[in-house]
């Protein structure tokens, strides 16, 4: 009898993307060798918590993880730790790491994630000033953030917003500075925002719009003492976080010579142009039924989905990822759910009043819906995940009337 030879599936990276690979290889029983290699020194876990429960002290650090190293090992995987990917050789399919080790793949996934998009502004060196993207950088800023401190927070998405909600929790006092005219402008219309505006200025936030920094006051020690802002005025602080978004981790693939666009391009099976080469998760650009252009997303659904792609791929199956993207926040009890992309909508129906903080937007474009943002009213993001995906034509009038059951719709 002869011996068939088991591929072996090399994963870079050891983020949400890669956690949810392995589950599903784990639920698959997949046959072959699987090696992960991980520069964190931490199993796959979960960033969400970051800005959220773990920043506010109401999660530790073993509920981050997307399961226990165990579970990983007794299956066999081989999770390499805190040892980077340095090098791809395409030609003789291996990688060389950190360590001086190198390790032959039959095929590689990249998922590489993202990094922090840094601020290029003078004292932007000074200690005092946070980015947050990893454990290491939570623990070092929940350190940071005292009670009757003075945070001043650069940037007002989603990560920002979050990170003023935990902080005011913990007694510090928050200043939102935001150099667009709304919160969250890149990812909401302006009723959501408004509304966001408003709950964070009644919770003590301090919210200020149109307000672009140019440097940072350092004080004797070299540690920051203000946020200096275009309009010449300084903004006291004890603590600064910069959040100003994230750009994708290429440069791995780009020196191996693997097509990227601001993300590595895969296809709708999640391959690179290099066929033995897949990518997954915030580091990929990728077209889908639901978007004209290329899209790159930063948010765990798309992880997920494109893991399933992933495995489906590793396995044989072919399944094409055809999932409409959804994110969420929470940002002072505050339920936020959104799914599908809302930019280039030409309608917009609200339903619910945002002073009840139970409402939803549906956006349109030529009568279809292409996105919904749900506050406190899972229902309508249910329903508007089905709509979305359908891209179905719905009468506005219906979607706004309150009394109307939108389950029909579904
Ligand atoms: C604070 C915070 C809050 C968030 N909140 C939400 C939320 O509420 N909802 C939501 O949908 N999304 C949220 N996100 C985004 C979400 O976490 C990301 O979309 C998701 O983590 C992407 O998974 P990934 O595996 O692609 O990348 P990542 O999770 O970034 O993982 C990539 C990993 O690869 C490693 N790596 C990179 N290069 C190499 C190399 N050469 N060798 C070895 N290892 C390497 C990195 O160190 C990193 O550990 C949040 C993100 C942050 C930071």
């Amino acid at each position: 009898m002869t011996e068939q030879k088991q591929d072996t599936t090399v994963i870079v990276g050891g983020g949400h993307a890669a956690g949810a690979l392995l589950a599903n290889l784990l639920q698959q029983k997949y046959q072959g060798t699987v090696v992960l290699v991980g520069e964190e020194p931490y199993p796959p876990y979960q960033r969400p918590p970051l800005s959220k429960a773990y920043l506010s002290g109401e999660t530790d650090q073993k509920a981050l993880l997307m399961k226990p190293l165990s579970a990983y090992e007794s299956a066999g995987f081989q999770i390499r730790l805190g040892v980077r990917v340095d090098s791809i050789d395409r030609a003789n399919r291996c990688v060389s790491l950190s360590d001086q080790s190198t390790l032959t793949y039959d095929r590689l996934v990249l998922a590489t994630g993202s990094k922090v998009r840094r601020l290029s502004a003078p004292g932007v060196e000074s200690t005092g000033i946070h980015y947050l993207h990893d454990i290491a950088d939570a623990d070092h800023l929940r350190d940071a953030l005292a009670a009757g401190k003075r945070l001043v927070i650069v940037g007002g998405g989603y990560i920002g917003l979050e990170v003023a909600a935990s902080a005011t929790k913990r007694g510090v006092k928050v200043t939102v500075l935001e150099a667009a005219e709304r919160l969250m402008q890149r990812v909401t219309g302006p009723q959501v925002s408004a509304f966001l505006h408003d709950k964070h200025t009644r919770a003590g936030v301090d919210v200020r719009l149109g307000s672009a920094v140019k440097g940072f006051k350092i004080g004797h020690q070299g540690h920051v003492e203000g946020v200096l802002l275009a309009n010449g005025e300084c903004v006291p602080a004890d603590v600064v976080l910069v959040s100003i978004g994230v750009v994708a981790e290429t440069d791995l693939a780009e020196a191996a010579g693997i097509t990227c666009d601001d993300g590595i391009l895969v296809d709708q099976y999640v391959r690179t142009n290099d066929p033995s080469i897949l990518a997954i998760g915030d580091c990929t650009r990728h077209r889908n039924l639901f978007f004209d252009n290329t899209q790159r997303l930063e948010c765990v659904s798309n992880a997920v989905d494109q893991a399933r792609t992933a495995a489906a791929m590793l396995t044989g199956e072919n399944k094409p990822y055809d999932s409409v993207p959804w994110f969420w926040s929470n940002q002072f009890g505050v339920r936020l759910q959104m799914v599908g992309l809302s930019a280039g909508h030409d309608q917009s129906v609200v339903r619910g009043s945002p002073d009840s903080e139970t409402f939803a937007v549906f956006y349109l474009r030529n009568s279809h819906v292409v996105a919904v943002d749900a506050v406190n009213m899972p229902l309508a993001f249910m329903v508007g995940k089905k709509l979305v995906a359908r891209r179905a034509t719905v009468d506005a009038q219906l979607l706004a009337d309150i009394e109307f059951d939108i389950k029909s719709l579904a």
